[in-house]
């Protein structure tokens, strides 16, 4: 029977093997690995805190392309009322993958899913059989690789001095170890740095505790988080391919085009929620399209504004932020750290430049928590695997620092230009490729196209070639 190993078992890889065990024709072996021993759930929906909401509609959060109905009806089968519109806990959606992942094995018992704890370090190429190496010294024999190992940690934005200042309470991963936010005295007074769907989530978890210190939000832009509407429909007629078509590859077009279809669909009672929704099944073309300098341009001029329109919250997230602004326990800034330096009681004093400031504003903080999110440089992983990968040379980082290079089947594009046809990536790293790759209505969509992929590669029998040379994308 093929073996199929799927490295890391959070949304991506769970959807895989979903996937792999509905399609099989044929008996299959689906060996799906996780180095935390939780499986089904990942960074995103490990999350057991009530007010860590889903930013995307239930109605928009299947799992399964074909399915779009699938989230919204498991969650009536288990007596939710919830609808299309509504934004739920990110936990229940963890309870929703567990479940479909044991729906799928239970329904296809011709085939085995098999699901080992334990962290892999370590990849050999087919001799036959390709090897996956886990930390403990096991080791797996395998007919294809499937990496789903999910999101770089963020990358630290604190000088060495704040950890030693704050021990704890400078908090340098808010996914690693959210009881270290929970032990929080309640009137510490809070620096969250980065003003993003992190920040959102840790400023919702101290709020939910009745934190009655003042926190303080920093970004670069000072931009400020934008929800989904609520009740969700979209009113507007937004014909995407036209406006794809009238950007062309021109960035500063893009922006022109942009303005104008905003104000369109205002007049027709909608707004840009409208158009930027509209644009996302058409964003991955158009990135592909797009020439490296006006890749650059983007990220330089438009990235921050593009992702606090496109990243929108639940409604309900962003109430609990701005009732906090409006009592003044919150305050939201434009700037940047400049440095830290001890203060009396176990705090810390932060330089802060800020837009529109002469000079430095000190202010005084008990903790500090980096809300910068992943981050996306290979090189900075801390994963031996991706490490032992790159140094393989069989993972390669694209120009931009947004992700890996990849080919369009999925197949990573090693530093010589060639694929390994048994090894396959799916995750937020094909951002380099599609740029728009992040989210559950696109990966939802690579994860089938990744099992078929598998799928026919085994079932012609097709044994393991030398790696071809390949059309790099995200490069
Ligand atoms: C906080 C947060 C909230 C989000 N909310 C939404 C949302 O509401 N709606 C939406 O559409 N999208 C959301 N997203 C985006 C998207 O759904 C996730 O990024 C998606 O879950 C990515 O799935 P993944 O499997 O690639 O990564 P993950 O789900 O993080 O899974 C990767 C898994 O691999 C494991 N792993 C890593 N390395 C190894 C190794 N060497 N060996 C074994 N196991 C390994 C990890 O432990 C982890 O469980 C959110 C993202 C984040 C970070």
């Amino acid at each position: 029977m093929p073996t199929v190993a799927i490295i890391g078992g959070g949304f991506s890889g769970t959807v895989t093997a979903v996937q792999l065990l509905r399609r099989a024709a044929a008996p299959l072996r689906v060996v799906l690995i996780e180095q935390s021993g939780r499986f089904a759930r990942g960074l995103a929906y490990g999350t057991a805190h009530p007010a860590h909401l889903l930013n995307v509609p239930a109605g928009n959060m299947s799992a399964l392309a074909d399915a779009p109905d699938d989230f919204v009806d498991f969650c009536r089968r288990s007596g939710d009322a919830v609808q299309p519109h509504d934004f739920v806990a990110r936990g229940r959606y963890g309870d929703y993958l567990e479940a479909l992942l044991q729906a799928a094995a239970t329904a296809n018992p011709a085939s085995v899913l098999e699901r080992v704890s334990g962290c892999a370090v370590d990849l050999l190429p087919p001799s036959p059989q390709a090897v996956v190496r886990l930390a403990d010294g096991r080791q797996l024999a395998c007919d294809a690789v499937v990496l789903a190992f999910g999101h770089g940690a963020p990358r630290s934005v604190l000088p060495p001095q704040a950890h030693a200042l704050l021990g704890e309470r400078c908090i340098d991963n808010p996914w690693h170890e959210p009881q270290r936010i929970s032990r929080l005295p309640s009137d510490a007074r809070v620096l969250l740095i980065g003003a993003g769907l992190t920040a959102l989530d840790m400023l919702n978890s101290l709020d939910a505790s009745g934190h009655r210190g003042a926190i303080e939000m920093l970004s670069r832009r000072g931009l400020p988080l934008q929800s989904h509407r609520a009740g969700g429909a979209h009113r507007s007629d937004v014909n995407a391919a036209a406006l794809m078509a009238d950007i062309g590859c021109s960035v500063r077009q893009g922006v022109r085009v942009l303005r104008t279809a905003i104000d369109v669909a205002e007049t027709q009672g909608g707004d840009w929620r409208d158009v930027i929704a509209a644009l996302r099944p058409h964003t991955p073309g158009w990135w592909q399209r797009l020439p490296g300098g006006e890749r650059r341009r983007f990220l330089r001029h438009l990235q921050p504004c593009w992702d606090v329109l496109r990243h929108r919250c639940a409604p309900v997230s962003l109430a609990a932020l701005q009732r906090l602004q409006a009592t003044g326990q919150l305050l939201q800034h434009a700037g940047r750290v400049e440095g830290v330096v001890p203060a009396e009681w176990d705090a810390i004093e932060v330089a802060l430049r800020l837009r529109g400031h002469s000079g430095l504003q000190v202010r005084r903080f008990d903790a500090v928590i980096n809300c910068t999110g992943p981050d996306s440089r290979l090189q900075n992983s801390r994963s031996p695997l991706v490490n032992r990968l790159l140094e393989r040379g069989w993972l390669c980082p694209d120009a931009l620092g947004l992700g890996l290079q990849s080919d369009d089947g999925h197949r990573p594009v090693d530093n010589r230009g060639r694929t390994q046809p048994w090894l396959r990536y799916l995750g937020p790293w094909l951002k380099a490729r599609d740029w728009e790759a992040v989210a559950v209505p696109e990966l939802r969509q690579h994860a089938a196209q990744v099992a078929s992929e598998v799928l026919a590669a085994s079932n012609a029998g097709a044994t393991p070639e030398v790696g071809r040379p390949t059309r790099r994308l995200g490069s």
